[in-house]
């Protein structure tokens, strides 16, 4: 009864049978992301952010640097001290006055030794020499280094093997950066080496853009959380856990509260809790966006007034994904089938985020050559899930098997996509392709992520 109730919307909606191109798909897409960029400063941004937020629900936040891996920087920093912050030797040597080689034939006397750490006031004196260990400050007087193996000792004379110049073996203040010069631009994914920067200019916390809250909704009568037992006709939910990961992975932050039936109205309230339980600033649903009678995702977005932005888009898989705003939120509605969801996640989902980090969504392309041949003629734009490797500078793309947009085993051996263009087709084996490297699109590549299926809004 209450389907009866919102079939009419849904047959409405159903009748437009018009494709979006991808490009224009994720250009409007981006085009909202952008828009609300702005977005937080009325506080309308998530309920929870960690870390030490800027303003109240902005897109600020500051985090220790232990923290900052898989993050994005927001504001540029600026060496707080130069590196290194003294002249000093760069290996195990002896340090002198370089002019005294050509005065003191006869060799160096060594008078002392400055160990790493240590801060000598004095240093060696005309025709002396001084033991210096690498990372120590260089002594005052001295203006070169040799290493010990350059050089030969007798008793506490040493010979110096080579020529010496002034300057040489000598790592100067600020040779690496200098006090106040930028260590990092905002938006940077910070991997190790920049945080090992931000740590040797003296910046214990960074200023990163928070996560991007992504609440994820699966719909589906069919659906059972994985690990309760299946029933006649039942599948587990997988796209809820395997969008989590993406979304991790993307640098955001998941939401996943749960299944819900393929009801308008149970969508519907599920949405409304959302929005007001999280706000979050993406949400995803996957499920019941197609043309049968119980795909009634987008009427459950419209009977909350949802302005719908596109729907069907000219790719396979996914096809059926659609768009809309739920007043200022964003929602991208995915197909159920788990590696549809996953295909419209990278070419749909991780723009969005990435733009709402302030990192440019760039995927690595590389041509290859197609192992085996792919598809028919097509007017929607196609991706293959693929093994792609590279041998002698030849990429190669392996299309798996288990293309259909229900099968996730292949994509579990796939790195990339080979990507077919809107009317190309078909492409025999050994020909140029282009084809993503999927490997590349993450942006955090590996932190654990927590569903809490225990939420009280997770119990639908
Ligand atoms: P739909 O998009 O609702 O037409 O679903 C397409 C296919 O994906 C159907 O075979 C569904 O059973 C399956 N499916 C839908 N949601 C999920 C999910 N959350 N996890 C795994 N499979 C799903
Ligand atoms: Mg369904």
């Amino acid at each position: 009864m209450v389907r009866e109730a919102y079939g009419e919307v849904v047959h409405q909606l159903n009748n437009s049978q018009h494709l979006i191109s991808v490009d224009e798909a994720r250009r409007t897409i981006l085009a909202q992301v952008r828009g609300n960029d702005r977005e937080g400063e009325d506080g309308t941004g998530p309920t929870n952010p960690s870390g030490k937020a800027g303003k109240p629900g902005g897109r600020e936040e500051q985090v220790e640097l232990l923290e900052a891996r898989g993050r994005v920087s927001i504001r540029p920093v600026f060496a707080a001290g130069a590196a290194p912050p003294f002249d000093r030797s760069p290996l195990d040597g002896y340090a002198f006055t370089a002019a005294d080689l050509a005065l003191y034939p006869d060799g160096l006397k060594v008078t002392g030794e400055v160990a790493a750490g240590a801060a000598p006031e004095s240093g060696p004196g005309h025709g002396e020499a001084w033991r210096v260990a690498t990372g120590a400050p260089l002594p005052p007087g001295c203006d070169a280094v040799v290493r010990f193996e350059d050089t030969e000792s007798r008793g506490d004379i040493v010979h110096v093997r080579v020529p010496v110049h002034s300057g040489d073996n000598v790592a100067r203040r600020g040779e690496d950066f200098a006090v106040g010069s930028l260590l990092l631009p905002a938006g940077v994914v910070i991997r190790a080496q920049h945080i090992g920067l931000l740590a040797a200019g003296g910046h214990p916390q960074v200023w990163v853009c928070r996560k991007p809250c992504v609440a994820i909704v699966s719909t589906g009568d069919e659906l059972v959380e994985t690990g309760r037992p299946l029933g006649p006709g039942q599948i587990w939910n997988s796209n809820r856990f395997a969008l989590a990961a993406a979304i991790v992975e993307a640098g955001g932050r998941p939401v996943t509260l749960g299944t819900c039936p393929d009801s308008a109205p149970a969508i519907a309230k599920s949405l409304r809790r959302l929005l007001v339980g999280y706000r979050p600033d993406l949400i995803l649903t996957t499920g019941g966006a197609s043309v049968g009678e119980r795909d009634v995702c987008r009427a459950a977005v419209a009977e909350l007034g949802g302005r719908e932005l596109f729907w069907r888009v000219a790719m396979k898989p996914g096809t059926p994904a659609f768009a809309a705003l739920l007043g200022p939120r964003l929602l991208i509605g995915l197909s159920g089938n788990p590696a549809a969801a996953l295909t419209t996640f990278d070419v749909l989902v991780r723009p969005a985020l990435a733009a709402f980090l302030g990192v440019k969504w760039r995927p690595s392309v590389v041509r290859a050559i197609l192992v085996n041949g792919v598809g028919k003629p097509s007017s929607l734009r196609r991706y293959y899930r693929a093994l792609l490797t590279c041998s002698g500078g030849q990429w190669r793309a392996d299309v798996l098997p288990g293309q259909s947009p229900g099968a996730l085993s292949g994509m579990a051996r796939a790195n990339g996509l080979v990507v077919v263009p809107e009317g190309k087709g078909p492409i025999q084996s050994g020909e140029p392709v282009e084809a993503w490297l999927t490997t590349d699109l993450t942006i955090d590549g590996g932190e654990t992520f927590a569903v809490d299926p225990t939420h009280p809004l997770a119990s639908w």
